[in-house]
């Protein structure tokens, strides 16, 4: 760990840290968001809806046309693709 005062702003090892973490594949997450537009319940396609049987980084295009808002039943039609 190379904490701010105890080396030069131009410190590669520092500053290549940095890069490293903001710019990892797989931790850019290209995963998509959609809201429940009854109750504002978001499914997150990283996360899925595993109580339900939703496999976590499961498409929104994939989830079962009979799925159904966790919260208020509200059907896929009722979701809104949101970005966070
Ligand atoms: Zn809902």
């Amino acid at each position: 760990m190379c904490l701010p005062s105890g080396c030069p702003p131009d410190e590669p090892h520092g500053y290549n840290r940095f890069f490293i973490v903001v710019t990892r594949p797989d931790t850019v997450n290209e995963s998509r968001t959609w809201m429940c537009l009854i109750c504002g319940w978001i499914y997150d396609e990283a996360t899925g809806d595993s109580d339900h049987g939703i496999a976590p980084g499961t498409a929104w295009a994939d989830v079962p046309l009979n799925w159904t808002c966790p919260e208020c039943g509200a059907r896929k039609e009722d979701f809104e693709m949101v970005q966070i």
